[in-house]
């Protein structure tokens, strides 16, 4: 059987955990392909960086003392990893081809950088090609570590062996089949030669080549996507933790692991705010029906999450509990008490989203207002766009910040009587005012919103209604 495995960045401390994923993949069985991502931290430093690159303090110098403190860093990892080889190869020696490599990448990210400084502007699309530097550079030492460490393997970048997207700079998608035949093309023969792919995650390139991300932690969306072009028998996402709990156990000491979830429930957990998951991981395997396999890199004997197309029965309706810390929603006032439902208002507003790629967390509508909830990199953007020009009907937007979303997820959950209603019941008995709620739209997920102070209270009080004390 095929796998994926996907190492994240925070399974990419150093040295010593690349020595702990070659453990993992030597263990793993059968063909298979690795993705990765950038080793902690970096794809954060590369955007730091570019939130400071323009500006008239920033001395040019510090461009080439932070490529040069990328370069040493990521050498450094190499050597960790190497350094208690056993005989088959000289310790801690990084070879010819490895540094190359690694020395091309920095240049070239060093020249960009100078480039973007002098031309004093940074677009969508180079912030992309800047971002994708951080998992460039750690296939490259991942893969040579590997074969020091006796796993056969090659890095491989994404954009050059044709995960072609649709494009959107920032938050691209995947064009499945196109990827499936360029795979086929490129990737295949190197499994059935018996090395393994190790490919960066994150990013992929349009039909013109230029690179385009998947949105940040998209790597996860990464490896579903090769997952599916390559029709593997399974999807492993090794992390740093154990799988999904049943809430976050730093506000719920007693959170359980969660074993199973349906692809729904996956989906909905990760899209208000699990950040254990990219949101749109299950999309590409969800089509092929290839299980996702949470694992904790650190603790692999662990049983981890396991995410599928059947739905395995739970003692109570709720699964998990997630939520969203900096939260907001928009308020669409109008003029007269109808203006909710009519078509044209809510066709003008989710058009000009659309129009400028703003996605809409969730709409809830009635005849007297609208209320449209974003994510918070989303928020004032959406507000702008909105409030620009008037809209015919709507006397005005009231941004509503300061709040907190809170979901809770189990597939079946609207077929079972009294799930909302227990809900509000057991937060109103705490006195927590309820914002806006929905349920019903998924079958498998329900949300409300309060106001962020009672943050913690909430999830306590929901948690003991559903999973006891
Ligand atoms: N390195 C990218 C990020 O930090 C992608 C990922 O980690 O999945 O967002
Ligand atoms: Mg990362």
């Amino acid at each position: 059987i095929m796998k994926v495995l996907k190492f994240g960045g925070a399974s990419l401390q150093d040295g010593n955990s690349l020595k702990q994923i070659a453990e993992v993949i030597s263990t793993t069985k059968g063909p298979k392909a690795i993705v990765l991502s950038a080793f902690n931290g970096v794809t954060d430093e590369l955007n730091n960086l570019l939130s400071r690159i323009l500006n008239k303090h920033f001395s040019e110098k510090q461009i080439s003392t932070f490529v040069n403190k990328l370069k040493l860093e990521h050498l450094e990892f190499l050597k960790q990893a190497t350094l208690e080889c056993n005989d088959r190869v000289v310790a801690g020696i990084v070879t010819d081809d490895a540094l190359h490599k690694v020395v091309g990448q920095c240049n070239r990210l060093e020249r960009l950088l100078y480039g973007l400084r002098y031309i004093d502007e940074i677009t969508e699309r180079s912030r992309d090609l800047i971002n994708s530097f951080g998992e460039r550079l750690s296939v490259i030492i991942a893969a040579e570590a590997l074969n020091h460490l006796g796993i056969n393997c090659q890095p491989l970048e994404a954009d050059k062996i044709g995960v072609v997207t649709d494009g959107l700079f920032g938050k691209s998608s995947a064009i499945l089949p196109l990827v499936r035949k360029n795979m086929g093309r490129v990737v295949m023969p190197l499994i059935r030669r018996n090395i393994v792919p190790v490919i960066t995650g994150y990013f992929g390139c349009d039909k013109y080549g230029r690179t385009t991300t998947f949105g940040r932690g998209g790597s996860d969306y990464s490896a579903a996507v090769i997952a599916y072009a390559l029709d593997a028998d399974a999807l492993e996402l090794w992390k740093d933790v154990d799988g999904f709990m049943s809430a976050d156990p730093e506000i719920i000491p007693q959170a359980r692991l969660i074993k199973h979830l349906s692809y729904k429930e996956a989906a909905e957990l990760a899209y208000f705010g699990s950040t254990i998951l990219h949101p749109r991981t299950v999309e590409p395997v969800l089509l092929k029906n290839i299980p996702i396999v949470i694992r904790n890199t650190f603790k692999p004997k662990g049983s981890g999450t396991v995410i599928h197309n059947y739905h395995i029965a739970h003692s109570v309706p709720v699964k998990g509990i997630t939520y969203e810390k900096a939260s907001g929603f928009i308020k669409v006032h109008g003029y007269g008490s109808g203006f909710g439902y009519r078509p044209e208002v809510v066709n003008e507003i989710t058009g000009r989203l659309l129009a400028n790629n703003i996605n809409i967390k969730s709409i809830l509508s009635a005849p007297t207002g609208i209320g449209l909830v974003f994510g918070k990199e989303d928020f004032d953007e959406a507000f702008s766009v909105l409030s620009r020009t008037p809209i015919k009907l709507v006397s005005g937007f009231e941004k509503v910040m300061d709040q907190a979303l809170i979901a809770f997820v189990g597939e079946g959950m609207t077929r079972e009587q009294g799930v909302a209603a227990r809900v509000f019941t057991c937060l109103a008995k705490k006195r927590i005012n309820i914002e806006m709620i929905s349920a019903g739209a998924s079958s498998a997920a329900g949300f409300f919103i309060i106001h962020r102070r009672d943050l913690k209270k909430t999830i306590t009080t929901l948690y003991k209604e559903f999973f006891g004390g």
